[in-house]
């Protein structure tokens, strides 16, 4: 800016220093935008100032901290309350507000889709913006009650399907999507949870280092005596079978005792009664009985050796003794119309005690989502008219060293994420490109729906392959499965095999592997297992028996309709297929806000800031991309009325009151200001500029 004196520029470099030191708060305000280093050294320097979020326009970025910031006061709270987003240094609470805003004088339904690796901070993320509704919006009595509801069903269903795992101690091992619904006053009345894909292997193994769920060690460490003399327990978890395989039972950051009471507290909160409480510990418990239940005798012909585990079993689960030993010990066939029992061996006896576990431990987790949905449920008398701010927590593109199922499921989930966000990020800036009269210049980006069609079309996607395979009887086999995929997508651009790689490729793929190239780079499927996990099968009497249980809850999870049901019910990725399908539509009809995390390091430590990892996420959350788009047409738009406010003391003609209408202000403040034609456009009630060095030159001059 021109009229400067030499005294002003030194002041003007200090305020320099400052951005230097803290990098910009908006990454849309970097010189060199298509810069990755450029990127990374932004979010370096505001790691190490303790500024964890920065924008992307309006997409928040995120770095744990791993380290309590005080930064998530009530004060602060306050701070962010109905102020504008951009005026105010970037925040989680931001983008709750706004999103709140938006909703209020937009009338339009809202969600905030956090996504971000195992650890990176999603589920915390998520926690923070629902402790701002709960303090910040208002409240009656009757609020007051699903306000708690709604904060006390996190740590319920974080003991149920959370744990402890070698990236996050707290790793929520299920998607979820939340509705929060508020009433006309913007009052919360009552919310909605949506479950994904519950890792429910991991009831009957864990790798080592890693937990089953919390509320196991809950329930041991923290039940009282008498309770677990009930259950038939000891205190200790390293005597059962389905606890030990990580050899990891007690973890530093976790204080199961005191972690048992805040559950079983937030069960009453929650309006469970004495006899639900009772009845799920008994499934819980039995569980874990079940998994000590040991298997004897010739090897076709497998019998229960440990007597009192059964009875146990039994009592707890409300079967009969005899009736449950033989459904664990024999499968049932029809042949020629007749009812047969025929023995199992001993290792397809262990796997249907695992299977039982697991459709035990899956569908109370299914129930216990209901169940708190029902103390959820607006209760208003008046018009059951509502708005809704949706929350999705769920898990970030998965690539190991070992990839299996449920990674394929988890970056399917994610691509189909990915487009939705293209589609609404690009769509959102031609809307309001449009809106505002200016001309829209098309962006080029990568479409990822070629990828979501090989992996879900019908007929011809991996998906359909897989299943057909499930159904097809005889030689069946997840090689099969891997031929018949090279057969049918070989030929596709983002699918190889071994057989069909490149020499380089080649040698870093087994021959029991596919590879998908990801939007956001190639995994390594391994078929292993793929044809088990999809059928997800529980032989019929083992449903039967559970039919007839005593307990309620074990009653409402299987139903006699399923046992007469003639089709088969879908494959476990079918029916994740058409939750996303469900999922995609619910989301597309709300107005989304995005928080991006970020993990900084894989010790799980404050001040770390590994940059090969962060490049990674930054790759696999498109970071750059969404960049890109968002700096294509213009790096910076305001309304006029909030720019003239900011700025009008820079310009005589418009200092200290601007009467006439916002635009010619606008205009007269920007000429003064020596901006060039090609440097800003005029909207409807916007002003877009272009290049970051404008807007600076002129916060500048205001520091002045
Ligand atoms: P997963 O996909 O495994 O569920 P996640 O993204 O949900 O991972 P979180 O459980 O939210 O990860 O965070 C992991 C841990 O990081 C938390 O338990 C907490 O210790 C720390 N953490 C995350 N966000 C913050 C924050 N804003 N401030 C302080 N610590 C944080
Ligand atoms: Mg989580």
């Amino acid at each position: 800016v021109r009229y400067r004196s030499d005294g002003v520029r030194a002041m003007m470099e200090s305020a320099l220093t400052a951005r230097d030191r803290v990098g910009v708060q908006d990454f849309v305000l970097l010189e060199n935008y298509t810069s990755e280093a450029a990127f990374i050294e932004n979010l370096r320097k505001r790691f190490k100032e303790n500024l964890i979020y920065t924008y992307i326009g309006s997409v928040l970025v995120s770095v744990n901290p791993y380290k309590d910031l005080e930064i998530y006061t009530k004060n602060h709270m306050e701070r962010y309350r109905g102020v504008n987003f951009y005026e105010v240094s970037p925040h989680i609470y931001a983008v709750a507000d706004n999103s709140y805003r938006s909703m209020r004088t937009e009338g339009k339904d809202q969600c905030i889709l956090i996504s971000g690796e195992s650890g990176a901070g999603k589920t915390e993320a998520s926690k923070k913006i629902l402790q701002y509704y709960a303090v910040t919006c208002p409240a009656s009595e009757q609020v007051q009650t699903v306000k708690d509801r709604l904060l006390q069903s996190n740590p319920v269903l974080e003991a149920f399907g959370n744990a402890k795992t070698l990236r996050n101690d707290n790793s929520s091992r299920f998607g979820k999507y939340m509705d929060i619904q508020f009433d006309f006053k913007g009052a919360p009345v009552g919310g909605h949870i949506i479950n994904y894909l519950l890792e429910k292997s991991r009831v009957v193994h864990q790798n080592h280092g890693e937990r089953n769920f919390h509320i196991f060690y809950q329930l041991i460490e923290g039940g009282e005596e008498d309770l677990l003399r009930h259950l038939g327990l000891e205190r200790n978890p390293q005597q059962y079978q389905y606890l030990i395989k990580g050899n990891c039972p007690k973890v530093s950051s976790i204080n199961d005792r005191s972690d048992w009471k805040v559950v079983r507290k937030a069960l009453t909160v929650i309006g469970f009664s004495e006899n639900e409480v009772e009845e799920l510990l008994n499934i819980i418990a039995s569980v874990l009985h079940l998994g000590n239940v040991q298997y004897g005798g010739e090897d076709s012909n497998a019998c229960i050796t440990s007597d009192i585990q059964i009875k146990y079993l039994a009592r707890l689960l409300g079967v009969n003794v005899s009736v449950l030993t033989e459904a664990l010990t024999h499968k049932k066939i029809i042949a020629k119309g007749e009812e047969l029992m025929s023995p199992l061996n001993l290792e397809q006896a262990s796997s249907a005690r695992d299977a039982l576990a697991k459709a035990v431990y899956g569908r109370t987790f299914t129930w216990l989502v209901n169940k708190i949905n029902a103390s959820l449920t607006y209760t208003s008398d008046s018009s059951k008219n509502y708005s809704v701010i949706g929350l999705l927590d769920i898990y970030g593109f998965e690539v190991f060293q070992h990839n299996s199922f449920e990674q394929f499921c988890i970056n399917y989930c994610n691509e189909k994420l990915q487009q939705l966000f293209i589609e609404l990020t690009l769509k959102s800036e031609q809307d309001e490109y449009e809106a505002e009269g200016i001309t829209w210049e098309p962006v080029q980006y990568f479409n990822n729906k070629i990828i979501c069609d090989l992996v879900e079309e019908k007929f011809k996607g991996i998906i359909s392959i897989l299943d057909e395979e499930c159904l097809r009887p005889g030689d069946a086999s997840d090689l099969t499965f891997l031929e018949k995929l090279e057969d049918t997508v070989g030929g596709h651009a983002h699918f190889v095999t071994h057989k069909l790689a490149d020499a380089k490729t080649r040698k870093v793929m087994g021959r029991d592997e596919f590879r998908l190239l990801h939007y956001a780079g190639e995994v390594n499927y391994n078929v292993n297992g793929f044809l088990d996990k999809n059928n997800d099968l529980l032989f019929r009497n083992l449903k039967e028996v559970m039919c007839m249980s005593e307990n309620k809850i074990l009653t409402q999870c299987f139903n006699r309709e399923e046992l007469s049901d003639k089709k088969r019910p879908d494959t476990a990725a079918t029916q994740f297929k058409a939750s996303l399908a469900k999922l995609m539509e619910i989301l597309m009809s709300k107005e989304p806000s995005y928080v991006r995390c970020i993990k900084p390091n894989d010790s799980k430590q404050s001040g770390r800031f590994d940059e090969v990892l962060i490049r990674h996420q930054v790759k696999y959350l498109g970071l750059m991309e969404n960049l890109r788009v968002r700096r294509a047409g213009f790096a910076y738009r305001r309304r006029y009325e909030v720019f003239l406010q900011r700025y009008k003391s820079l310009c005589p003609g418009t200092w200290p009151n601007w009467d006439g209408k916002l635009s010619d202000g606008v205009s007269t403040l920007v000429k003064h200001l020596g901006y060039k034609p090609e440097e800003y456009k005029m909207g409807r009630s916007k002003i877009f500029i272009r290049f970051p060095k404008t807007l600076f030159a002129t916060e500048d001059a205001l520091e002045t």
